[in-house]
């Protein structure tokens, strides 16, 4: 089937669901095409693993490092913790790329507030005080979502079934308010390029090949599909310098009936005492229990733990980008040793917050390192310009594969802001 538009939009999730949802409030026509499906049922497990995350949350780099991403409508921000935060303002400034007004548009349309106090539960609390008595500067984590439909059920990282927490499924709403076209289970496979200028792309749907034709080509299918269709299409730079901001969970076992971090909203608190000067942010957060158990289960000592008394602080750094991923979608990506002491330092402090929680020595484990934010596989001045167009004109990738380095801190806000800069200028050059 052939079908013609203005823009071809590819992904829905960040970074697409608002450069579609942009363009057609202005008029342009926009078909958004989107390899999974819409969201099963939201905040169960079974689907979260089973239809939504990729490889049923078990999608590894080579050398075996997790990389969380979900393929459905509105991508990987409908599991989020719901963390709004600016990440790499200065470093865009320092690129001549000022977001400073598209910052502010984005935190107003997410409504980003730093978590309500009624929804700072007894374990966050305890852990954001502990790290406080120690001087780690631990407050309430900015966030989008709403306090008056939060359940405190936990589980964030499944999707969120009241609608508290924004996701890039009220961005597709929106588009599709104005006219976008929205075709599931499209999977692009390349862009169709005419005398060097982008033309359309090529997708493969269960009804057989899909071309679109358009004017403008913007691929946002995330910092590991993009730089595949890159490649497919002869951009050969693409897939290098790849990054997912890699995590630790340091936790504590604390038998104490007032503990609930289990029940409480993810990554409630945020210290970024050490984010400048070790490359490490730390937040409260607890796997959900199948990951839990999982993780925690090779540990023989914690063989008796129970969900219910666990406290447990995220590190995540901002790792090296010498991961690469490949056209045949496969990866590698692997810690160095710098990428190794920045987890270790933050275990360390994790470790030294959770004793001052009251958790004993010998009740703290450490899991192992997997990461949730890969990006950078077509870095601005590296792959696109700071327009984000590629070296073929007409074709545009605006996700997180254009950041220029790791953020080491969530990304969501940062991509929103500069698909709202490209639907300006596309705007602007119509
Ligand atoms: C568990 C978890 C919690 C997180 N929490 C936070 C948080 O609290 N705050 C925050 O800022 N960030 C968070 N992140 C990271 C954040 O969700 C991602 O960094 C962000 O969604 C990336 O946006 P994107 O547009 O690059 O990709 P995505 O949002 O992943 O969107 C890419 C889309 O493209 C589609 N696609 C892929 N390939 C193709 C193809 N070939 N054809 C068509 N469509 C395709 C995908 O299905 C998907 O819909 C979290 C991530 C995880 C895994």
């Amino acid at each position: 089937m052939k079908i013609k538009t203005d823009v071809v939009v590819v992904g829905s999730g960040a970074g697409g669901a608002t450069v579609a949802k942009e363009l057609s409030k202005k008029g342009r026509k926009v078909i958004l095409l989107e390899r999974g499906m819409p969201p099963k049922d939201l905040g169960s497990i079974r689907d979260a693993v089973l239809s939504h995350y990729d490889k049923c949350a078990l999608r590894t780099s080579k050398e075996g490092t997790i990389v969380y991403r979900t393929l459905m409508v509105g991508g990987t921000t409908v599991v989020s913790c719901g963390n709004g935060v600016r990440t790499l303002e200065k470093v865009f400034r320092d690129k001549g790329i000022d977001l400073s007004r598209e910052f502010e548009s984005a935190e107003k349309d997410l409504n980003v507030q730093k978590l309500s106090n009624k929804l700072i539960g007894s374990g966050s609390r305890l852990i954001m005080d502990s790290s406080n008595k120690l001087g780690y500067e631990m407050g309430p984590m900015p966030k989008f979502i709403n306090p008056d439909k939060c359940t405190s059920c936990g589980v964030c990282v499944l999707g969120c079934k009241t609608g508290a927490k924004w996701s890039s499924l009220f961005f597709v709403a929106e588009a599709r308010k104005h006219g976008t076209r929205l075709i599931t289970g499209a999977n692009v496979k390349s862009v169709a390029i005419h005398k060097k200028k982008a033309v359309g792309v090529v997708a493969e749907t269960t009804d057989g090949r899909l071309k679109i034709f358009a004017d403008t080509v913007v691929l946002a299918a995330g910092g590991i599909s993009s730089p595949v269709i890159l490649q497919r299409s002869g951009i050969k730079n693409a897939g290098t310098h790849f990054f997912s901001d890699l995590f630790t969970v340091t936790y504590g076992i604390m038998k104490d009936e007032n503990i609930n971090l289990w029940k409480e909203p993810s990554m409630a608190c945020l210290s970024t005492k050490f984010q400048q000067s070790d490359g490490f942010i730390m937040a409260p957060y607890i796997d959900v229990p199948l990951v839990a158990r999982w993780v925690l289960s090779k540990r023989k000592q914690l063989k008796a733990f129970r969900y219910k008394d666990l406290l447990g602080i995220m590190v995540k750094i901002k790792d090296d980008e010498t991961g690469v991923v490949n056209s045949n979608e496969t990866f590698s990506k692997k810690p160095t040793a710098r990428d190794n002491d920045k987890l270790h330092k933050g275990a360390t402090v994790s470790r030294e917050i959770l004793l001052k929680a009251g958790v004993r020595d010998g009740d703290i484990i450490f899991t192992g390192t997997r990461s949730a934010h890969p990006g950078g596989t077509a870095a601005i001045g590296r792959v696109v310009d700071n327009n984000l167009e590629t070296e073929i004109k007409n074709l545009y990738v605006c996700d997180a594969s254009v950041l220029p380095e790791s953020p080491g801190a969530p990304p969501i806000v940062t991509i929103v802001a500069l698909a709202k800069r490209l639907a300006k200028s596309l705007e602007k050059t119509r």
